[in-house]
């Protein structure tokens, strides 16, 4: 392995960057996602042919079994993430005009669910090194009206929770993970989801376990989980009559077709973990030490880590080119990399508008005023959003011949990057 390593790496750097006129280092066909074969077709059928398409037994099944994966004792399936982040705030009695601390790198719904119960999103930044959620910038942000606290653990590397636990502890404030993309990430051996009250995931179709779309709570406090399945069977208490509604809820149930295949896609997911997993490690070791490349930092106590993406970062002084000509070299051999589709969420528009009281902005009016965001700013994350490469998770899945030719690609382009400009 170290021979074909070394020799992949002698070849590539004694051609021009694809770029440039060079040939591509890296001629791989990436795997197809979403990934599917027999297992999905059957249980589909079964359940087409069955009649029973409604909130029957594959549900179930894919709950229990989805709790086992995770090792929670609860889960409550729903229709999709944002909605599960909805019902868990809900669950856990946020309410209009409190105030809920989220990272500002991440997709819009880690926001966006806390405004939609009308409570207060307050930003705090991210670690340079995790891309999570930096407790002592947690810490800094915290006021009398805050209720609670949503770590996400971006591409499924978890944030700090020991830290952020013992400062909601000491302020006696909740804490929800937003795992949409921790499908079996783990913590010294917990799963992601219940390291906090309770944790939330995303079945949607880029996500690593998909049935297009689809959403889970999971938790171990079972009142909670109670309170969220009434949630999202309009309101119903476990065991009451069906026409008895005790609760305002609403209907946010997955369908037995979504479970069927979810159920399949499980069956994977060990599997294909352990494989991106092994891959990240292959391209960990041949960037690390890599002028002008910044990896995430090791993290031992993460004992498992779904890799929904591959992050690492740039200096571009070091490099001499942009990041974003850097992506452009990349692509050109033969490299899927992106910036991602991340910039820090308070200056998208329902945040920026919120001020002037323009439809559907952010007013929380229990808190007797309109929310202005213009002033936040949050450093590390803009200057993260500036430097940072994205690989998919797809990607993840190659042979190892093809990881080491991606990797050896990144060598030679970051090599010849004052080639670039
Ligand atoms: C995908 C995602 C969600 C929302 O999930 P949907 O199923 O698309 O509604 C929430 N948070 C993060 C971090 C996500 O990536």
């Amino acid at each position: 392995m170290t021979n074909n390593n070394s020799k992949i790496q002698i070849m590539s750097n004694s051609s021009q960057l694809a770029l440039r006129g060079g040939l591509p280092a890296c001629t791989v066909d990436w795997p197809m996602w979403p990934v599917f074969d027999g297992t999905e077709r059957r249980l589909l059928l079964e359940t087409l042919n069955s009649g029973k398409w409604w909130f029957g037994e594959k549900v179930r099944q894919f709950e229990a079994d989805f709790s086992t994966f995770q090792g929670a004792r609860f889960s409550v399936s729903c229709t999709n993430g944002t909605a599960a982040i909805e019902m868990a705030l809900k669950g856990l009695g946020v309410v209009e005009g409190d105030e809920v601390i989220v990272p500002p790198y991440s997709f819009i719904a880690t926001a966006s669910a806390v405004a939609m119960v009308g409570a207060i999103p307050v930003f705090a930044d991210i670690d340079p090194e995790t891309l999570c959620l930096d407790p002592a910038d947690v810490e800094r942000k915290i006021t009398p009206r805050t209720k609670a606290i949503i770590p996400v653990h971006v591409a499924g590397y978890i944030a700090d929770m020991p830290r952020l636990g013992a400062i909601a502890q000491q302020h006696n404030l909740q804490i929800m993970e937003d795992a949409a993309h921790a499908w079996g990430s783990q913590w010294e051996g917990r799963g992601a989801g219940v390291l906090g009250r309770c944790g939330t995931f995303s079945f949607q179709v880029s996500k690593n376990i998909t049935a297009g779309e689809g959403g889970i709570l999971v938790t171990d406090d079972e009142a909670l989980a109670d309170l969220c399945r009434s949630y999202t069977h309009c309101g119903r208490r476990k065991h009451s009559a069906w026409y008895d509604h005790d609760y305002l809820g609403s209907n946010l149930r997955l369908t037995e077709f979504q479970a069927a295949v979810l159920l399949a896609q499980l069956t994977r997911a060990e599997e294909q973990l352990l494989r991106r997993q092994a891959n990240a490690a292959l391209i960990d070791k041949a960037l690390s030490g890599v002028a002008g490349l910044r990896l995430l930092k090791p993290e031992p106590r993460m004992t498992r880590r779904s890799y929904h993406m591959y992050i690492f970062r740039l200096d571009e002084a070091l490099l001499g080119t942009s990041r974003d000509r850097f992506i452009e070299a990349l692509n050109a051999e033969g490299v899927p990399a992106s910036k991602g589709w991340y910039r820090p969420l308070y200056r998208n528009g329902i945040f920026q508008q919120g001020a002037t009281g323009a439809a559907h902005a952010i007013t929380a009016p229990f808190a007797g005023k309109g929310i202005s965001y213009a002033d936040v700013n949050c450093p590390v994350c803009e200057q993260v959003c500036r430097d940072v490469v994205w690989l998919p998770q797809n990607v993840l899945l190659a042979e190892e011949a093809g990881i080491l030719a991606l990797a050896a690609a990144i060598q030679k382009v970051a090599a010849r990057a004052h080639e670039l400009s």
